[in-house]
Protein backbone atom coordinates (compact mmCIF):
# COMPACT_ATOMS: atom_id res chain seq x y z
CA UNK A 1 0.00 0.00 0.00
CA UNK A 2 1.12 3.08 -0.90
CA UNK A 3 2.29 6.30 1.83
CA UNK A 4 -0.28 8.78 2.02
CA UNK A 5 0.49 11.96 4.27
CA UNK A 6 -1.87 14.55 4.92
CA UNK A 7 -0.29 18.08 3.69
CA UNK A 8 -0.90 21.21 5.24
CA UNK A 9 -0.11 23.19 2.14
CA UNK A 10 -2.73 21.85 -0.16
CA UNK A 11 -4.82 20.85 2.72
CA UNK A 12 -5.43 17.32 1.05
CA UNK A 13 -4.59 13.65 1.75
CA UNK A 14 -2.02 12.85 -1.39
CA UNK A 15 -0.11 9.86 -2.00
CA UNK A 16 3.98 10.37 -1.06
CA UNK A 17 6.28 10.41 -4.28
CA UNK A 18 9.89 11.15 -3.09
CA UNK A 19 11.75 13.51 -5.17
CA UNK A 20 14.63 10.46 -5.13
CA UNK A 21 13.64 6.96 -3.76
CA UNK A 22 17.02 6.17 -3.39
CA UNK A 23 17.00 9.28 -0.67
CA UNK A 24 14.07 10.32 1.34
CA UNK A 25 14.35 13.40 3.11
CA UNK A 26 12.96 14.90 6.20
CA UNK A 27 13.49 17.42 8.91
CA UNK A 28 11.63 18.63 11.46
CA UNK A 29 12.18 21.82 13.82
CA UNK A 30 13.67 20.53 16.74
CA UNK A 31 14.15 22.18 20.37
CA UNK A 32 15.23 25.43 21.67
CA UNK A 33 17.57 24.49 24.45
CA UNK A 34 16.66 26.69 27.75
CA UNK A 35 14.37 23.82 29.94
CA UNK A 36 13.14 20.60 29.94
CA UNK A 37 11.16 19.27 27.12
CA UNK A 38 7.72 19.10 28.11
CA UNK A 39 5.07 16.65 26.64
CA UNK A 40 3.78 18.95 24.09
CA UNK A 41 7.53 19.20 22.88
CA UNK A 42 7.61 15.41 23.17
CA UNK A 43 4.48 14.97 20.74
CA UNK A 44 6.26 15.47 17.60
CA UNK A 45 9.56 13.58 18.07
CA UNK A 46 7.64 10.69 18.70
CA UNK A 47 4.96 11.61 15.69
CA UNK A 48 8.00 12.05 13.30
CA UNK A 49 9.35 9.12 14.95
CA UNK A 50 6.89 6.74 13.62
CA UNK A 51 7.47 8.25 10.00
CA UNK A 52 10.85 7.42 10.34
CA UNK A 53 10.48 3.73 11.35
CA UNK A 54 7.88 3.56 8.65
CA UNK A 55 10.33 5.19 5.77
CA UNK A 56 13.11 3.25 6.78
CA UNK A 57 11.10 0.43 6.28
CA UNK A 58 9.76 1.63 3.16
CA UNK A 59 12.69 2.84 1.52
CA UNK A 60 15.39 1.14 3.42
CA UNK A 61 17.33 2.75 6.41
CA UNK A 62 20.39 4.02 4.80
CA UNK A 63 17.86 5.26 2.10
CA UNK A 64 16.66 7.95 4.34
CA UNK A 65 17.97 11.32 6.11
CA UNK A 66 15.90 12.91 8.69
CA UNK A 67 17.41 16.36 10.13
CA UNK A 68 16.04 17.73 13.69
CA UNK A 69 18.13 21.04 14.55
CA UNK A 70 19.04 22.38 17.98
CA UNK A 71 18.15 26.04 18.73
CA UNK A 72 20.96 26.89 20.82
CA UNK A 73 21.10 30.51 20.09
CA UNK A 74 17.76 32.69 21.68
CA UNK A 75 16.84 35.13 23.85
CA UNK A 76 15.32 32.26 26.55
CA UNK A 77 18.60 30.55 26.56
CA UNK A 78 20.32 33.98 27.38
CA UNK A 79 17.48 34.83 30.13
CA UNK A 80 18.12 31.19 31.64
CA UNK A 81 21.91 31.30 31.47
CA UNK A 82 21.82 34.77 33.52
CA UNK A 83 19.55 33.98 36.01
CA UNK A 84 20.96 30.31 36.65
CA UNK A 85 24.67 30.85 36.10
CA UNK A 86 25.01 34.82 37.84
CA UNK A 87 28.73 34.47 38.63
CA UNK A 88 30.24 32.91 35.26
CA UNK A 89 30.35 35.21 32.35
CA UNK A 90 27.05 34.68 29.79
CA UNK A 91 28.80 33.04 27.57
CA UNK A 92 29.76 30.36 29.69
CA UNK A 93 26.80 30.47 31.24
CA UNK A 94 25.12 29.63 27.70
CA UNK A 95 26.78 27.09 27.20
CA UNK A 96 26.20 25.57 31.07
CA UNK A 97 22.54 26.02 29.96
CA UNK A 98 22.39 24.49 26.58
CA UNK A 99 25.10 21.52 27.26
CA UNK A 100 22.76 20.81 30.32
CA UNK A 101 19.70 20.94 28.15
CA UNK A 102 20.55 19.03 25.44
CA UNK A 103 21.51 15.86 27.08
CA UNK A 104 18.30 16.15 29.06
CA UNK A 105 16.77 16.00 26.07
CA UNK A 106 18.55 13.21 24.37
CA UNK A 107 17.71 10.95 27.86
CA UNK A 108 14.35 11.77 28.03
CA UNK A 109 13.79 11.53 24.28
CA UNK A 110 16.10 8.11 23.84
CA UNK A 111 13.24 6.82 26.84
CA UNK A 112 10.44 7.22 24.54
CA UNK A 113 11.76 4.88 22.40
CA UNK A 114 12.95 7.98 19.19
CA UNK A 115 15.42 6.83 17.34
CA UNK A 116 18.02 9.16 16.87
CA UNK A 117 17.32 11.67 13.87
CA UNK A 118 19.93 10.90 10.95
CA UNK A 119 21.06 14.76 11.94
CA UNK A 120 20.84 17.07 14.52
CA UNK A 121 22.71 20.50 13.53
CA UNK A 122 23.45 23.11 16.17
CA UNK A 123 22.00 26.50 15.04
CA UNK A 124 25.68 28.08 16.01
CA UNK A 125 27.45 25.96 13.49
CA UNK A 126 25.84 27.08 10.78
CA UNK A 127 26.19 30.81 10.95
CA UNK A 128 28.23 31.33 7.95
CA UNK A 129 25.31 29.37 6.21
CA UNK A 130 22.66 31.78 7.60
CA UNK A 131 24.90 34.90 6.72
CA UNK A 132 25.15 33.40 2.88
CA UNK A 133 21.82 32.76 2.48
CA UNK A 134 20.43 36.78 4.25
CA UNK A 135 23.52 37.97 1.62
CA UNK A 136 21.00 36.23 -1.23
CA UNK A 137 18.17 37.59 -0.02
CA UNK A 138 19.92 41.06 0.24
CA UNK A 139 21.08 40.68 -3.47
CA UNK A 140 18.12 39.49 -5.28
CA UNK A 141 15.31 42.11 -3.27
CA UNK A 142 13.83 39.86 -0.53
CA UNK A 143 15.62 41.47 2.62
CA UNK A 144 17.21 44.76 3.22
CA UNK A 145 19.03 46.24 5.76
CA UNK A 146 17.99 48.97 8.41
CA UNK A 147 19.16 50.77 11.48
CA UNK A 148 21.50 47.30 12.02
CA UNK A 149 18.63 44.66 11.45
CA UNK A 150 18.22 42.56 8.01
CA UNK A 151 14.73 42.08 7.38
CA UNK A 152 12.75 40.13 5.49
CA UNK A 153 10.36 41.87 3.17
CA UNK A 154 7.57 39.77 2.80
CA UNK A 155 5.75 41.95 0.28
CA UNK A 156 8.62 40.94 -2.13
CA UNK A 157 6.57 37.20 -2.13
CA UNK A 158 3.06 37.61 -3.73
CA UNK A 159 2.21 34.16 -2.28
CA UNK A 160 3.63 34.87 1.70
CA UNK A 161 0.80 33.12 3.71
CA UNK A 162 0.24 30.37 1.56
CA UNK A 163 0.88 27.49 4.36
CA UNK A 164 -1.64 29.09 6.96
CA UNK A 165 -3.73 29.94 4.45
CA UNK A 166 -3.96 33.45 5.33
CA UNK A 167 -3.64 36.84 3.48
CA UNK A 168 -0.94 39.32 4.69
CA UNK A 169 -4.12 41.45 5.35
CA UNK A 170 -5.82 39.04 7.70
CA UNK A 171 -2.07 38.40 9.38
CA UNK A 172 -1.64 42.09 9.85
CA UNK A 173 -4.78 41.88 11.76
CA UNK A 174 -4.48 38.72 13.63
CA UNK A 175 -1.20 38.93 15.01
CA UNK A 176 0.90 40.09 17.50
CA UNK A 177 3.33 42.62 15.54
CA UNK A 178 6.24 43.85 16.78
CA UNK A 179 6.49 47.32 15.63
CA UNK A 180 9.60 48.96 14.68
CA UNK A 181 9.89 51.84 12.80
CA UNK A 182 12.26 50.80 10.72
CA UNK A 183 10.31 48.43 8.75
CA UNK A 184 9.32 49.04 5.86
CA UNK A 185 6.09 46.72 6.00
CA UNK A 186 4.65 45.57 9.57
CA UNK A 187 4.76 42.04 8.77
CA UNK A 188 8.46 42.05 7.42
CA UNK A 189 10.67 39.83 10.02
CA UNK A 190 13.92 39.73 11.16
CA UNK A 191 16.83 37.80 9.71
CA UNK A 192 19.28 39.26 11.93
CA UNK A 193 19.59 41.52 14.63
CA UNK A 194 22.68 43.47 16.68
CA UNK A 195 23.42 41.58 19.97
CA UNK A 196 23.84 43.80 23.25
CA UNK A 197 26.61 43.53 24.98
CA UNK A 198 27.98 40.44 26.46
CA UNK A 199 25.90 38.22 24.45
CA UNK A 200 27.10 35.98 21.81
CA UNK A 201 27.54 37.57 18.32
CA UNK A 202 29.39 37.08 15.35
CA UNK A 203 30.29 38.97 12.56
CA UNK A 204 27.39 40.14 10.65
CA UNK A 205 25.76 40.07 6.83
CA UNK A 206 24.86 43.01 4.34
CA UNK A 207 27.69 44.87 5.74
CA UNK A 208 26.50 45.69 8.69
CA UNK A 209 28.90 46.31 10.74
CA UNK A 210 28.59 45.61 14.59
CA UNK A 211 28.26 42.61 15.43
CA UNK A 212 24.80 40.37 15.79
CA UNK A 213 23.28 37.19 15.55
CA UNK A 214 20.74 35.59 13.67
CA UNK A 215 16.75 35.29 13.93
CA UNK A 216 14.91 32.25 15.01
CA UNK A 217 13.16 31.37 11.56
CA UNK A 218 16.23 31.74 9.08
CA UNK A 219 18.27 29.08 11.24
CA UNK A 220 16.13 26.12 10.04
CA UNK A 221 16.21 27.65 6.42
CA UNK A 222 20.31 27.44 6.75
CA UNK A 223 20.24 24.12 8.55
CA UNK A 224 17.79 22.25 5.89
CA UNK A 225 19.41 23.76 2.94
CA UNK A 226 23.00 22.41 4.26
CA UNK A 227 22.13 19.01 4.93
CA UNK A 228 18.75 18.14 2.79
CA UNK A 229 19.62 20.84 -0.22
CA UNK A 230 17.31 23.43 -1.52
CA UNK A 231 14.03 21.43 -2.05
CA UNK A 232 13.62 18.08 0.02
CA UNK A 233 10.44 15.84 1.04
CA UNK A 234 8.95 16.62 3.96
CA UNK A 235 9.09 19.15 6.43
CA UNK A 236 7.21 18.61 10.09
CA UNK A 237 6.54 19.75 13.41
CA UNK A 238 3.75 21.40 15.50
CA UNK A 239 0.73 22.91 14.13
CA UNK A 240 1.45 26.42 16.43
CA UNK A 241 4.79 26.38 14.28
CA UNK A 242 2.38 26.79 10.93
CA UNK A 243 2.67 30.70 11.50
CA UNK A 244 4.52 32.60 11.54
CA UNK A 245 7.98 30.12 11.73
CA UNK A 246 7.37 27.84 9.11
CA UNK A 247 5.37 30.14 6.82
CA UNK A 248 9.09 32.57 7.13
CA UNK A 249 11.07 29.57 6.51
CA UNK A 250 9.11 29.04 3.50
CA UNK A 251 9.80 32.74 2.51
CA UNK A 252 13.39 32.39 3.39
CA UNK A 253 14.16 29.02 1.50
CA UNK A 254 11.94 30.20 -1.66
CA UNK A 255 13.29 33.38 -2.60
CA UNK A 256 17.05 32.21 -1.66
CA UNK A 257 17.17 29.15 -3.85
CA UNK A 258 14.26 30.53 -6.61
CA UNK A 259 12.27 27.57 -5.77
CA UNK A 260 8.06 26.91 -6.27
CA UNK A 261 8.43 25.02 -2.83
CA UNK A 262 10.62 24.43 -0.27
CA UNK A 263 9.35 21.10 0.98
CA UNK A 264 7.12 19.00 -0.84
CA UNK A 265 4.83 17.60 1.90
CA UNK A 266 4.14 20.05 5.38
CA UNK A 267 3.19 18.14 8.08
CA UNK A 268 1.94 19.38 11.43
CA UNK A 269 0.61 17.36 14.74
CA UNK A 270 -2.17 18.54 16.61
CA UNK A 271 -2.13 20.64 19.99
CA UNK A 272 -1.84 18.65 23.18
CA UNK A 273 -3.97 19.45 26.56
CA UNK A 274 -3.65 18.47 29.53
CA UNK A 275 -6.66 16.99 31.77
CA UNK A 276 -8.98 18.85 29.30
CA UNK A 277 -7.16 22.38 29.89
CA UNK A 278 -4.64 23.83 27.89
CA UNK A 279 -1.25 23.47 29.78
CA UNK A 280 0.38 26.34 31.03
CA UNK A 281 2.70 27.07 33.64
CA UNK A 282 0.36 29.78 35.26
CA UNK A 283 -2.21 27.11 35.78
CA UNK A 284 0.29 24.55 37.53
CA UNK A 285 -0.33 21.43 34.98
CA UNK A 286 3.20 21.92 32.99
CA UNK A 287 4.07 18.40 32.73
CA UNK A 288 7.84 17.62 31.72
CA UNK A 289 8.90 14.36 30.09
CA UNK A 290 11.53 14.15 33.05
CA UNK A 291 9.07 14.58 35.43
CA UNK A 292 6.74 12.02 34.37
CA UNK A 293 9.87 9.60 33.91
CA UNK A 294 11.52 10.33 37.60
CA UNK A 295 9.41 12.05 39.52
CA UNK A 296 5.99 11.02 41.01
CA UNK A 297 4.42 14.31 40.33
CA UNK A 298 2.03 13.04 38.01
CA UNK A 299 0.08 10.53 39.66
CA UNK A 300 1.83 9.09 41.87
CA UNK A 301 4.08 6.90 40.33
CA UNK A 302 6.98 7.43 38.08
CA UNK A 303 6.03 6.24 34.27
CA UNK A 304 8.01 3.82 31.73
CA UNK A 305 8.93 5.86 29.21
CA UNK A 306 6.96 3.00 26.41
CA UNK A 307 3.58 3.95 27.90
CA UNK A 308 3.99 7.34 27.25
CA UNK A 309 4.60 6.74 23.95
CA UNK A 310 2.37 4.43 23.85
CA UNK A 311 -0.55 6.46 25.00
CA UNK A 312 0.36 9.30 22.69
CA UNK A 313 0.14 7.13 19.70
CA UNK A 314 -3.61 6.46 20.89
CA UNK A 315 -4.50 9.80 19.49
CA UNK A 316 -4.15 10.36 15.31
CA UNK A 317 -1.05 12.87 15.99
CA UNK A 318 -3.34 15.73 13.55
CA UNK A 319 -6.17 15.59 16.04
CA UNK A 320 -6.20 17.55 19.84
CA UNK A 321 -4.33 14.98 22.37
CA UNK A 322 -5.95 15.77 25.68
CA UNK A 323 -2.67 14.08 28.12
CA UNK A 324 -4.73 12.32 31.15
CA UNK A 325 -4.05 10.31 34.04
CA UNK A 326 -6.44 7.44 33.34
CA UNK A 327 -5.47 7.41 29.57
CA UNK A 328 -2.15 7.35 31.03
CA UNK A 329 -2.71 4.52 33.23
CA UNK A 330 -4.63 2.33 30.76
CA UNK A 331 -2.22 2.69 27.91
CA UNK A 332 0.62 1.37 30.62
CA UNK A 333 -2.18 -1.79 31.50
CA UNK A 334 -2.20 -2.38 28.16
CA UNK A 335 1.60 -3.09 27.96
CA UNK A 336 1.71 -4.79 30.60
CA UNK A 337 -0.85 -7.28 29.54
CA UNK A 338 0.75 -7.66 26.16
CA UNK A 339 4.06 -7.96 27.45
CA UNK A 340 2.95 -10.92 29.59
CA UNK A 341 1.66 -12.80 27.02
CA UNK A 342 5.00 -12.12 25.41
CA UNK A 343 7.47 -13.33 27.39
CA UNK A 344 9.61 -16.69 26.18
CA UNK A 345 7.90 -15.83 22.43
CA UNK A 346 10.07 -15.31 19.67
CA UNK A 347 9.39 -12.33 17.20
CA UNK A 348 7.71 -13.11 13.53
CA UNK A 349 10.03 -12.38 10.35
CA UNK A 350 7.86 -9.73 9.00
CA UNK A 351 5.86 -6.51 10.25
CA UNK A 352 1.72 -7.73 9.74
CA UNK A 353 0.42 -5.88 6.84
CA UNK A 354 -2.28 -4.74 8.87
CA UNK A 355 0.22 -2.73 10.75
CA UNK A 356 2.18 -1.06 7.48
CA UNK A 357 -1.80 -0.42 6.07
CA UNK A 358 -2.51 1.35 8.69
CA UNK A 359 0.56 3.60 9.26
CA UNK A 360 0.73 4.19 5.46
CA UNK A 361 -2.64 5.50 6.05
CA UNK A 362 -1.37 9.31 7.24
CA UNK A 363 0.25 7.79 9.88
CA UNK A 364 -3.40 6.12 11.27
CA UNK A 365 -1.91 5.14 14.93
CA UNK A 366 -5.71 4.48 16.76
CA UNK A 367 -5.82 2.09 13.93
CA UNK A 368 -2.18 0.46 14.45
CA UNK A 369 -3.56 0.11 18.07
CA UNK A 370 -6.61 -1.76 17.10
CA UNK A 371 -4.51 -4.42 14.75
CA UNK A 372 -1.91 -4.62 17.75
CA UNK A 373 -5.35 -5.48 20.00
CA UNK A 374 -6.41 -8.10 16.98
CA UNK A 375 -3.44 -9.47 17.21
CA UNK A 376 -3.77 -10.04 20.94
CA UNK A 377 -6.95 -11.56 20.93
CA UNK A 378 -6.13 -14.15 18.10
CA UNK A 379 -3.39 -15.35 19.67
CA UNK A 380 -0.59 -14.34 17.20
CA UNK A 381 1.60 -13.33 19.40
CA UNK A 382 5.17 -13.84 17.56
CA UNK A 383 3.61 -10.74 15.35
CA UNK A 384 2.19 -8.48 18.33
CA UNK A 385 6.45 -9.03 19.53
CA UNK A 386 7.55 -8.01 16.00
CA UNK A 387 4.53 -5.53 15.19
CA UNK A 388 5.93 -3.87 18.64
CA UNK A 389 9.02 -3.95 18.23
CA UNK A 390 8.38 -1.89 14.91
CA UNK A 391 6.91 1.19 16.61
CA UNK A 392 9.73 1.05 19.29
CA UNK A 393 8.42 -1.17 22.15
CA UNK A 394 10.79 -3.57 23.55
CA UNK A 395 7.64 -6.34 24.98
CA UNK A 396 9.80 -6.94 28.05
CA UNK A 397 8.22 -6.36 31.42
CA UNK A 398 11.15 -5.50 33.04
CA UNK A 399 11.35 -2.25 30.86
CA UNK A 400 7.71 -1.05 31.56
CA UNK A 401 7.71 -1.09 36.08
CA UNK A 402 6.08 1.60 37.47
CA UNK A 403 7.88 3.89 40.26
CA UNK A 404 6.47 2.65 43.91
CA UNK A 405 4.57 5.08 45.70
CA UNK A 406 6.79 4.92 49.18
CA UNK A 407 6.60 6.98 52.40
CA UNK A 408 8.55 6.22 54.65
CA UNK A 409 9.31 8.65 56.95
CA UNK A 410 8.69 7.33 60.41
CA UNK A 411 5.54 9.34 61.96
CA UNK A 412 4.46 8.85 65.92
CA UNK A 413 0.97 9.08 65.89
CA UNK A 414 -1.29 9.19 69.19
CA UNK A 415 -3.39 6.50 69.57
CA UNK A 416 -6.55 7.19 71.72
CA UNK A 417 -5.99 6.86 75.43
CA UNK A 418 -2.17 5.02 74.18
CA UNK A 419 1.00 6.15 74.37
CA UNK A 420 2.77 7.41 70.80
CA UNK A 421 3.15 4.92 68.59
CA UNK A 422 6.03 4.73 66.12
CA UNK A 423 4.40 3.75 62.83
CA UNK A 424 6.07 3.07 59.17
CA UNK A 425 3.89 2.82 56.19
CA UNK A 426 3.79 2.78 52.68
CA UNK A 427 1.52 2.19 49.53
CA UNK A 428 1.38 -1.45 48.22
CA UNK A 429 0.99 -0.73 44.15
CA UNK A 430 0.82 -4.15 42.50
CA UNK A 431 2.30 -2.76 39.20
CA UNK A 432 5.26 -1.46 40.68
CA UNK A 433 8.56 -2.60 41.22
CA UNK A 434 8.22 -2.01 44.84
CA UNK A 435 10.73 -2.34 47.31
CA UNK A 436 10.08 -4.37 50.20
CA UNK A 437 10.92 -1.61 52.80
CA UNK A 438 10.23 -2.35 56.98
CA UNK A 439 8.07 -5.58 55.23
CA UNK A 440 8.73 -8.88 55.20
CA UNK A 441 8.77 -11.03 52.20
CA UNK A 442 5.73 -12.73 53.45
CA UNK A 443 4.14 -9.85 54.36
CA UNK A 444 4.34 -8.52 51.11
CA UNK A 445 3.68 -11.83 49.27
CA UNK A 446 0.62 -11.99 51.31
CA UNK A 447 -0.35 -8.38 50.28
CA UNK A 448 0.02 -9.84 46.45
CA UNK A 449 -2.59 -12.51 47.33
CA UNK A 450 -4.73 -10.04 49.25
CA UNK A 451 -5.07 -7.94 45.70
CA UNK A 452 -5.17 -10.70 43.18
CA UNK A 453 -8.28 -12.35 45.60
CA UNK A 454 -9.83 -8.51 45.27
CA UNK A 455 -9.38 -8.64 41.64
CA UNK A 456 -11.35 -11.90 41.20
CA UNK A 457 -13.62 -10.55 43.68
CA UNK A 458 -13.04 -13.50 46.21
CA UNK A 459 -13.68 -10.89 48.99
CA UNK A 460 -13.74 -13.73 51.72
CA UNK A 461 -10.32 -14.41 51.01
CA UNK A 462 -9.03 -10.80 50.73
CA UNK A 463 -10.81 -10.88 54.48
CA UNK A 464 -8.71 -13.20 55.58
CA UNK A 465 -5.81 -12.30 54.86
CA UNK A 466 -6.47 -8.82 55.58
CA UNK A 467 -7.30 -10.44 59.44
CA UNK A 468 -3.73 -12.76 58.70
CA UNK A 469 -1.83 -9.12 58.19
CA UNK A 470 -3.29 -7.43 60.84
CA UNK A 471 -2.70 -9.93 63.61
CA UNK A 472 1.22 -9.26 62.09
CA UNK A 473 1.16 -5.82 63.13
CA UNK A 474 0.07 -4.65 59.77
CA UNK A 475 -2.82 -2.63 59.05
CA UNK A 476 -4.41 -1.84 55.77
CA UNK A 477 -6.16 0.62 54.54
CA UNK A 478 -7.63 0.40 50.84
CA UNK A 479 -8.58 3.92 49.23
CA UNK A 480 -9.43 5.69 46.43
CA UNK A 481 -7.66 8.34 45.05
CA UNK A 482 -10.15 11.37 44.26
CA UNK A 483 -8.25 12.97 41.32
CA UNK A 484 -7.11 9.21 39.49
CA UNK A 485 -10.37 7.13 40.62
CA UNK A 486 -6.98 4.82 41.51
CA UNK A 487 -7.42 2.43 44.26
CA UNK A 488 -4.48 1.90 45.55
CA UNK A 489 -3.74 -0.04 49.36
CA UNK A 490 -2.07 2.12 52.09
CA UNK A 491 -0.26 0.10 55.27
CA UNK A 492 0.73 0.94 58.22
CA UNK A 493 2.52 -0.87 60.61
CA UNK A 494 3.24 -0.02 64.56
CA UNK A 495 6.42 -0.56 66.02
ZN1 LIG B 1 12.05 25.36 12.22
Amino acid sequence: MPITLYNTLTRRKEAFEPLDPAHIRMYVCGPTVYDYAHIGNARPVIVFDVLFRLLRHVYGPEHVTYVRNVTDVDDKINARAAQDFPDLTLNEAIRKVTEKTEAQFHDDMAALGALDPTVEPRATEHIGEMRGMIDRLIANGCAYVAEDHALFHVSSMPDYGRLSGRSLDEMIAGARVEVAPFKRDPMDFVLWKPSKPGEPSWPSPGGIETQGRPGWHIECSAMAAAHLGDVFDIHGGGIDLVFPHHENEIAQSRCAHGSDVMANVWMHNGFLQVEGEKMSKSLGNFVTVHELLDTMDFGGTTWPGEAIRFNMLKTHYRQPLDWTFVSLDEAHKTLWEWYGVLEGRTAAPDVPASILDALSDDLNTPKVIAELHKLHRAGHFEELRTALGFLGFSGERANIRRGVIMHVEPATIAIEGQPATLVLGGVFDPDADSEKVSLTPEAWRLMAERHAARQEKNFGEADRIRDELSAMGIVLKDKKDPVTGRIVTEWEMAR
